[in-house]
């Protein structure tokens, strides 16, 4: 029932968790009212995330391929493109704007109470913002993430910047020290290189993109590395100290040898921590994890009755497609609905040249986890889509198990790896064997016959090699 300042479910945070929760308890028939303290809906991943990195990530993909691509082997010649920054800037900004402008018109259609502010729970079922109080019968909160940084590092977002600052740098830097081999670092670092940065990468870990399959990380660092990019692996970042002429950045290998580096821009990416900040939690009594996380059941509630949680502010994949699931089985729930999550099979995309898309367990979990499986793999390099679009890099991989044959993880490397992974998430959703895979009739030529022919490279029988 909505009145005045009372709602059926009030949002708190308009991520892509808060506000597709939002839409779909519309859709249920429930009064909503959303409170985000920016002045634009969308969250982390439409203004500071996944949509703007991968505006950039296009546009700097664009200025490579013009320079140094392969477009005078197809017969064409062109001068040397020039980069003007402040509009590629700005294109990218277009997009965000477009992208979280069209979140208002959605809220508009689905008439979801929009407040601008910060919210603050004081008790279960009341809000205030910026002094008003709300009431709802049921509160979600969908407060996302924010970046993290390291002791002795201080973010600046000017010479030391996270990635929302990487984001929008003025101009092009001719060294950036990457601080951390995730994802969200290595695609920034990416656009930075593409567009003409020296970019060194300094990781504490002996690997990149830890959590991701380690045949197909060691594959990317050969590639990221024939790119340009430098790696420090198994190297502490001490300090970085930000001076007039650029940052200076302290460092130590594992054996302890300690050296200073310097440069123009230092990104720091080196995870994320729940946004809890502000929100009443400890006086209401929300239970959190060792992490700062909310501590959720499989409803979604918290241990305060009314009060749920849903995202990146609680446990699991820091990552938009998780937080919109999470939203959608949250309110589906609370209207007496079978909403679900299926957390082993959300994929994970790493939206560099070439793509990573991973899914399922990797062979480094199953080794640990003492589960025998089989392994096929195809090259890229074999596949006549690949070779006809230059896009040879990279391979398929699908690992099953030894006795069922069921698919257990699937691990890609490759042009569009990130479109190929969902024929795979669909099948595995539906219990597929590699079997299953390797019947489907797949369409010539194309990309996604490399999956085929690695679901049968699982039992032996790849065609093409
Ligand atoms: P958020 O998107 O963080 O939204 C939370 C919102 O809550 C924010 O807008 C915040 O202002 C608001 N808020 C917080 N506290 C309050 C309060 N007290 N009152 C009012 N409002 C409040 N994920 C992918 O899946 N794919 C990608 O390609 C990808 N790329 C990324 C690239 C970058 C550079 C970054 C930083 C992240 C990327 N992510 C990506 C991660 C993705 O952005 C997050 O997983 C996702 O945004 C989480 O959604 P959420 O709704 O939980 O929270």
């Amino acid at each position: 029932m909505a009145s005045e300042n009372h709602s059926d479910l009030i949002v708190i945070g308009a991520g892509p968790g808060g506000y597709v929760a939002a839409i779909r308890a519309a859709q249920l028939g429930m009064s909503v009212t959303v409170v985000e303290k920016r002045s634009t809906l969308g969250g982390t991943c439409l203004n500071v995330g996944c949509i703007p990195s991968k505006a950039l990530l296009n546009a700097s993909e664009k200025f490579e391929e013009a320079n140094h691509g392969h477009l005078a082997e197809l017969g064409i010649t062109h001068g040397k493109a020039k980069l003007d920054l402040s509009k590629m800037m700005a294109s990218k900004d277009d997009v965000v704007k477009g992208l979280t402008g069209g979140i208002d018109l959605l809220f508009r259609k689905n008439k979801i109470n929009r407040l601008v502010g910060m919210a603050t729970i004081t008790e279960a079922g009341k809000v205030s913002v910026d002094g008003t109080e709300y009431t709802a019968d049921r509160i979600l909160i969908a407060t996302g993430s924010e970046p993290v940084s390291l002791p002795g590092v201080e973010i600046d977002e000017d010479k030391i910047v996270s990635s929302t600052g990487a984001l929008e740098l003025k101009s092009v830097p001719k060294k950036l020290i990457l601080i951390g081999a995730g994802y969200i670092g290595l695609e920034m670092g990416t656009v930075w290189s593409r567009l003409g940065a020296e970019v060194e990468v300094v990781e504490y870990l002996p690997r990149i993109l830890p959590g991701m399959d380690s045949e197909v990380a060691s594959k990317f660092k050969t590639i990221l590395e024939k790119q340009g990019l430098n790696f420090r692996l198994g190297t502490a970042v001490k300090s970085a100290k930000a001076n007039k002429s650029g940052v200076v950045v302290d460092i130590a290998t594992n054996d302890g040898e300690g050296e200073k580096l310097t440069a123009d821009i230092v990104l720091v990416a080196v995870g994320r921590r729940p946004n809890t900040d502000g929100l009443g939690l400890e006086q209401v009594g929300v239970a959190l994890d060792e992490r700062g996380r909310v501590l959720v059941d499989e409803d979604f509630e918290t241990n305060i009755p009314g009060i749920f949680a849903i995202g990146d502010v609680i446990p699991g994949p820091m990552l938009a497609h998780k937080a919109e699931e999470d939203g959608v089985a949250a309110v589906e729930i609370m209207a007496g609905l079978a909403g679900h999550v299926d957390y082993d099979h959300v994929p994970g995309i790493v939206y560099t040249a070439p793509e990573i898309a991973t899914l399922g367990k990797t062979e480094d979990q199953l080794k640990e986890a003492g589960i025998d499986f089989k392994k096929g793999v195809f090259p890229f390099m074999a596949n006549s889509r690949a070779r006809a679009i230059g896009q040879t890099e990279g391979f398929v991989k699908i690992l099953a198990d030894s006795k069922t044959d069921r698919v257990l993880g699937v691990h890609i490397i490759g042009h569009e790896a990130g479109t190929l992974i969902h024929e795979c998430a669909t099948a595995m959703s539906f219990g597929a064997s590699s079997e299953d895979i390797a019947r489907t009739c797949h369409g010539h030529p194309t990309m996604n016959e490399a999956v085929k022919e690695a679901a049968l490279a699982v039992d032996g029988r790849a065609i093409h090699i």
